[in-house]
């Protein structure tokens, strides 16, 4: 027999979220712990409570019915996760969203691609969030570049993958694609927008500068 999702009671496997893991990826990680390959299912899970479409985008977190609702799938502590809220600032300059107490623009932030450093997702096997930060190109644990480009069909890493480690378009195991070593000094700086350090992170025009910054 079939059997039919849960809807609107907690999921039958749950996992506490690890401190630096973003809100999508946990999402994600719930979905495989509990044996769901595809995310229409997660979708309808998190829609039956909010009543709305859910878009898998790091953003996400900034609704707080859809933090709300993977908290009770989750079954965990509703208050502890709206922690990680990011809060939406609408201004003249545009759309900003409030992360750990640092205002970002919508375009330092990873809404349209995903990025990711193989071994991480290799030896720890979630997503951080601070891989949701354009500025944020580096893994310093790793000392290697992230990877946001499938090295085999060359798209762009979709934020929809379940599961996670795969390309959704190829199938290729994104844990064991090569990398690239990097600079102690492009480790150093990346690391001021891992920690969001009150700085303001100002994106190359030619966007091709790893990790530019300016004083806020
Ligand atoms: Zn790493
Ligand atoms: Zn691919």
């Amino acid at each position: 027999m079939k059997p039919d999702f849960p809807t609107r009671s907690a999921l039958v496997v749950s996992a506490l979220r690890y401190r630096d893991e973003s809100v999508l990826g946990y999402l994600l990680r719930l979905g495989e712990l509990n044996g769901y390959s595809s995310l229409r299912i997660i979708k309808k899970l998190i829609s039956d409570y909010t009543n709305t479409p859910l878009f898998i985008r790091p953003s996400i977190v900034s609704k707080s019915e859809v933090v709300a609702a993977i908290a009770k799938l989750a079954n965990i502590d509703e208050g502890e996760l709206m922690q990680s809220k990011w809060k939406t600032i609408n201004s003249a300059a545009g759309r900003y969203f409030n992360v750990q107490g640092t205002s970002l623009p919508l375009d330092a932030l990873m809404e349209e691609r995903a990025q990711i450093c193989p071994k991480c997702l290799e030896e720890h096997g979630y997503l951080r969030e601070a891989w949701d930060l354009s500025g944020v190109t580096v893994c310093a644990l790793h000392k290697i570049a992230l990877i946001d480009i499938c090295p085999d069909c060359k798209k762009p890493l979709s934020h929809a993958r379940t599961p996670m480690t795969l390309c959704s378009h190829c199938k290729r195991d994104l844990r064991y694609i090569p990398t690239e070593q990097v600079s102690d000094q492009e480790v150093t700086l990346s690391e001021y927008f891992s920690a969001l350090a009150p700085y303001r992170i100002k994106i190359a025009d030619d966007g091709l500068s790893r990790s530019q910054w300016t004083q806020g």
